[in-house]
């Protein structure tokens, strides 16, 4: 009876706090912070950023966690590094924050939000479609490099090519590395069962990766170097077909090889989707 009491006179003191009276501004204030927040997290998706941010994430939570439980040593090596490791972020990501910039000037950023992401990257049609298009490129010796966008999103290095925005087929591939035409130099980037973009400059690998081999190879271990990637290389001096995955090159692949290697990675990822939607396998 003394507690209900408790109770009734407690929510008697809540009802008598004054509520400040909400303005169309403060209304207004919220939506433009909220929304800007969400600009910032798209932009991070969009770029190489995104691993980094899910980075920040973690040691966020680690923070949290030593303040609350009082980990000593911890917390000692975060206050040490923290004020360092911010000043090293922006040097290192300084040509991601300029591209964020550049592109909220050209107001890039805010026609990304809508765009609908796929939750199948890599259809089974994309893979038969490249594979065809590598082969019958190989046969010819015409030179390729092709990117298969995973989850490290490389808008960055998309930026550098010129966009296609097309829905992937053989002949589109092979015409596109086609010698002496416009889009044949450099790399063709595939996102989402879409040809993004051609003519993109990868980052060179700094490792020795064979001293037969050139730039475009070089380019395609760099890609992989910084994303998920798969990167298909086609020779132009030999046809062999080659792929770079995780900072690694396997030379002379054949078709059934990429095939599997690209159809196990599908399976891990379509199972990743349904453990995350909960659905049985
Ligand atoms: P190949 O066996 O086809 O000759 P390679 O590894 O010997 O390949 P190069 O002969 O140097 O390489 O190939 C040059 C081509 O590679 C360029 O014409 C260009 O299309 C592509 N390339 C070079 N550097 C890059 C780069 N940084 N990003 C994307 N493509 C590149
Ligand atoms: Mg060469």
């Amino acid at each position: 009876m003394n507690n209900l009491g408790n109770i009734f006179s407690e929510l008697n003191n809540l009802s008598r706090l004054s509520i400040p009276a909400i303005r169309i501004t403060d209304i207004i204030d919220i939506i433009i912070v909220a929304v800007l927040i969400y600009i910032i997290i798209a932009w991070i998706k969009e770029t190489r950023a995104w691993s980094l941010f899910k980075g920040i994430v973690v040691i966020i939570i680690l923070c949290l966690l030593s303040y609350q439980f009082h980990f000593y040593t911890v917390s000692w090596i975060i206050e040490r590094t923290l004020s360092v490791g911010i000043i090293a972020l922006i040097v290192l990501f300084q040509p991601e924050f300029r591209k964020g910039l550049e592109q909220l000037g050209k107001g890039r950023i805010v026609s990304n939000i809508f765009v609908n992401e796929d939750d199948e990257k890599l259809s089974l049609r994309t893979i038969e479609e490249v594979i065809t298009a590598c082969y019958k490129m190989a046969a010819v010796k015409t030179g390729a490099l092709i990117l298969l966008e995973k989850n490290v999103a490389l808008g960055d290095l998309e930026e550098t090519g010129i966009e296609i925005d097309a829905v992937v087929s053989s002949q589109l591939l092979i015409n596109i590395f086609e010698n002496k035409t416009p889009l044949h130099d450099g790399a063709v980037l595939i996102r989402n069962n879409r040809v993004a973009a051609a003519t993109c400059i990868m980052p060179l690998t700094q490792s020795e990766i064979g001293l037969d081999l050139g730039t475009r190879h070089r380019a395609a271990v760099g890609a992989s170097e910084v994303s998920d990637a798969y990167v298909i290389v086609v020779s132009e001096e030999t046809g062999a077909v080659s792929v770079a995955y995780n900072g690694r090159l396997y030379r002379n692949v054949n078709e059934d090889k990429i095939r599997s290697m690209l159809l196990d990675d599908k399976k891990i990822a379509s199972r990743r989707i349904s453990l995350w939607k909960g659905k049985k396998q």
